[in-house]
């Protein structure tokens, strides 16, 4: 076949449209894009020729509509070649490669929708979002110690009939998300500000901005302090450190949890202090979590089955009182203890009073899962509700994203999903 003419009209965001571009690359077939989103004129001609959607492509000028594998591949007479599996319909995903490090982009941007929490409530948010073409942004502390990350094995989850980790799950939401242009990236919400038509979302590392913001951070906070704890928060004891890290340049700290996120946080902290010790409450960690990293650093000491009785000090930390494995007490010195313990409170202190929550941190939401501040909506285990369940997180998602959608383009009515 002599070189075909393929053109290939596409918009921002169509995952199809990467499909189609990823299957003609990976067939080393010459095409020229035309995209629609950011060409008037590409979007004149679709319509022109009544076609409402992309990808549209042109193979010596028969058009294929959507990604049509074997379409393609008898136009472009690549039929006697083995099927390629094509750019995100095969791609492995898994938490590490879907959250991406934080950088000056995000804070340049004024999102039209941010998710606090990429659990099944935020991923789920995200796919309606982003399929609504809404700049759309996830932001998790720690993908894998959510509570559906968590949860060894799902079965009850509608039209997944195959025995999945709570974390594959969720991995496949976000994938799904990512595929419609979300993004995601691994930070800490330590404030907010919802106080004007622009929201500011505060990270370590700088301000988010989003006209819409959906706080689906889960129910997974300590129930109770550790005594000494309170007294002490920010003379010592941190929960976050990004944020806190540097203050402890050569000194020791504890980081107590049983998770990947003070997995993580232990890491962190091994790079700026010269000792870390971290106390694990249980044998075994919770969830997905390679401890081998930091079994190598000389720099951590692991401790399983010891827990934090008491934070002592003056004027700051000057000690902590544990439980060891023997359940003989100790008193350790350190300098900082860095805490990321569960339980079954919504973590929403850092909220403040940007939006009503009741008198145990869960936010309070209307039929349509909008808080009291304009723009800004709440759901899945975030919320009071009466059951906790994967599914219920999930279609909170989709209420509070397509509500956004009505807020960010100021519609009188919600976008209908289905013709
Ligand atoms: C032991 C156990 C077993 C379960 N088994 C099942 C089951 O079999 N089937 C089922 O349907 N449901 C099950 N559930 C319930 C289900 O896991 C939850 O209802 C669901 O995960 C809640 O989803 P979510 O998105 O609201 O919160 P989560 O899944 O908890 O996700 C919240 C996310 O927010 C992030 N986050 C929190 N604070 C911040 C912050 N300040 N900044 C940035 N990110 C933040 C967290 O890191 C987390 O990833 C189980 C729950 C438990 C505890």
């Amino acid at each position: 076949m002599t070189k075909p003419e393929v053109i290939v009209y596409s918009s921002t965001g169509c995952p199809y449209c990467e499909k189609v571009k990823g299957f003609l690359k990976e067939h080393n077939i010459e095409f020229e894009e035309r995209n629609a989103s950011l060409h008037k004129e590409y979007f004149d001609e679709l319509k022109a020729r009544k076609i409402f959607g992309t990808p549209a492509t042109l193979i010596n000028g028969k058009l294929v509509l959507g990604f049509q594998e074997k379409k393609l591949k008898k136009l472009l007479d690549l039929s006697n070649t083995e099927t390629i599996s094509t750019v995100s319909e095969t791609k492995p995903e898994n938490a590490d490669s879907i959250f991406q490090p934080v950088t000056d982009q995000i804070f340049a941007e004024v999102y039209d929708f941010v998710s606090i929490g990429g659990g099944p409530a935020g991923a789920s948010a995200a796919v309606y979002a982003a399929r609504d073409k809404l700049k759309t942004l996830v932001i998790d502390k720690a993908p894998k110690a959510g509570t559906l990350a968590l949860t060894h094995k799902i079965s009850n989850y509608p039209g997944v009939r195959e025995e999945l980790t709570g974390l594959e799950l969720l991995t496949r939401m976000q994938a799904q998300a990512k595929d419609f242009g979300a993004e995601f990236v691994r930070a800490t919400v330590l404030s907010v500000d919802f106080t004007d038509e622009v929201k500011k979302i505060e990270i370590a590392e700088g301000t988010v901005k989003a006209k819409s913001v959906f706080i689906a951070v889960g129910a997974k906070a300590p129930s109770n302090k550790i005594k000494g704890e309170e007294e002490f928060t920010g003379r010592g004891v941190s929960y976050c450190s990004t944020c806190d890290a540097a203050f402890y340049q050569d000194q020791v700290v504890a980081v107590v949890g049983d998770n990947e996120e003070a997995v993580h946080e232990a890491e962190t902290l091994a790079k700026f202090c010269k000792t870390v010790k971290l106390l694990i409450p249980v044998e075994k960690l919770k969830g997905d979590v390679d401890l081998s990293s930091l079994e190598s650093n000389p720099k951590v000491e692991i401790y399983r089955r010891h827990r934090v009785r008491e934070i002592v000090g003056t004027d700051s930390v000057e000690k902590i009182v544990i439980l060891n494995d023997q359940k003989e007490e100790q008193v350790w010195e350190v300098d900082g203890v860095f805490l990321y313990l569960g339980g079954l409170k919504p973590g929403t202190d850092f909220l403040k009073d940007a939006v009503e929550r009741d008198e145990d941190g869960y936010v309070i939401v209307d039929d349509h899962l909008r808080t009291s501040a304009e723009g800004v909506f709440a759901g899945g285990d975030a919320r009071r509700t009466p059951i906790k369940q994967t599914v219920i997180s999930a279609a909170d998602g989709a209420i509070a994203a397509l509500g956004a959608e009505q807020h960010v383009n100021k519609r009188t009515k919600m976008l209908p999903q289905y013709n």
